[in-house]
């Protein structure tokens, strides 16, 4: 690698971030984070882990009793038909999978097909492993989804894989059932990898439905499924995911950079997935109908006091609003780059402490966006609505 990881692009998120360090008392709507904790049954399961000394190395694909319990998960809950545990191995969060799998699966200059907007780990992982993500816009006005056309207008002699998020990050948008039988149905016609990401599939809103493609008849042989703990659990910073692939061949290659990037995922927190996954579910449907709340007295805000500033239909899953701009916002004299939606999170960054993050750092499509995460609790994001209306008030 050397000199070519100087190539690979950092996350505008991070320039975000640092910007959100110097500043007194923010509200932090720019991360991907949610303000629960994770449920006690985490929790005592990691004590307990570490008053029984689980402090030394683990087989490499994850401790058995976790590949059990994710594999009877994986059946039931999704629908995926995993054979057995050997299927799946868990990785250090869901943007380490995203790891693994693209040096795994690309020779230098393959193609993705990825949404534009997306979350940018997921072009870094493709740049990473030399291959070259092909963005594909995804349509606010069709509820944030793909023009199956374009989608196959895409596809090239060079294309490996199609990278779906659903629920999607930035967007919110949820692919339906029969989107994903036809993007199916086109990785099989042409013989293409299907990636799917599903970092929020506990999070839709309004009877919205998850569908996790490895489900759709045919199509587990040529998937491969990437989940987390971060966003069902509330457990981001403890960096717990997993991947699922009935593939042999590319599980062991997986498997060898899991080890050689990490050996295996830390003990203690293997065993809070244990704890999670044993406990109650309750936790994820209470985080989910918190969200939904949030995200309602979210949007209610901005419609009262920046309905002329911002427009956009609430999202139908995971945590974000992605607002458009209205012409009415004048652009400071110098827009970054010539970047409304910088200017724009500039603008409120410094003069309203209000954190969150340029469209324009999702894709091009992205452009004339702000990204603001409606996960945070009820008392900041009331304070991040009233800073806007101060923010806008002439
Ligand atoms: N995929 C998407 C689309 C995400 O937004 C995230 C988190 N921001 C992840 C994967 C992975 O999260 P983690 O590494 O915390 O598991």
């Amino acid at each position: 690698m050397g000199k070519f990881v100087d190539a690979v692009p950092f996350s505008g998120i991070i320039r975000i971030r640092d910007m959100m360090y110097g500043i007194e008392h923010p509200f932090r709507l720019d991360q991907g984070d949610v303000s629960f904790d994770a449920p006690g049954t985490v929790q005592q399961a990691m004590h307990r882990a570490i008053d029984d000394n689980h402090s030394h190395y683990l087989p490499t694909t994850g401790v058995p009793r976790l590949l059990d319990l994710l594999a009877e998960k994986l059946r039931r809950v999704n629908r995926i038909p995993v054979r057995t545990p050997e299927d799946l191995m868990v990785t250090t969060g869901g943007i380490h999978g995203l790891y693994l799998l693209f040096q795994s699966l690309l020779e230098p200059g393959d193609e993705v097909i990825v949404p534009d907007p997306a979350w940018p780990p997921c072009m870094g992982n493709i740049i990473a492993a030399r291959g070259v993500p092909v963005p594909c816009t995804l349509h606010e006005h069709a509820g944030w989804r793909y023009d199956l056309g374009e989608l196959e207008a895409k596809i090239s002699p060079r294309t490996r894989a199609i990278y779906v998020n659903s629920p999607h990050n930035p967007t919110g948008g949820v692919l339906t059932r029969a989107d994903l039988q036809a993007i199916g149905a086109l990785c099989s016609e042409r013989r293409l990898w299907l990636v799917s990401d599903e970092a929020y599939e506990d999070i839709v809103f309004d009877g919205a439905e998850h569908v996790s493609p490895a489900s759709l008849p045919g199509l587990y042989d040529r998937t491969v499924s990437l989940f987390t703990f971060s966003k069902s659990y509330a457990m981001t910073g403890l960096r717990l995911g997993y991947i699922v692939a009935s593939d042999a061949q590319l599980r062991e290659r997986m498997k060898k950079l899991l080890f050689y990037t990490c050996s295996n995922v830390t003990s203690v927190v293997q065993f809070g997935g244990i704890g999670a996954l044993e406990g109650s579910q309750e936790c994820v449907e209470g985080f989910r109908r918190e969200l939904e709340a949030r995200r309602d007295l979210f949007y209610a805000g901005i419609r009262e006091h920046a309905g002329d500033i911002f427009g956009g239909t609430p999202p139908r899953g995971a945590f974000y609003a992605f607002l458009r701009m209205t012409d009415s916002w004048p652009p400071p004299q110098s827009p970054r780059a010539g970047s409304r939606s910088w200017a724009m999170a500039e603008h409120l960054i410094s003069r309203g402490r209000i954190g969150c993050v340029p469209g324009a750092d999702f894709g091009a499509a992205g452009e004339g966006y702000v990204r603001f995460c409606f996960a945070r609790d009820r008392a900041e994001l009331a304070g991040a609505i009233e800073s806007m209306r101060a923010v806008f008030t002439p």
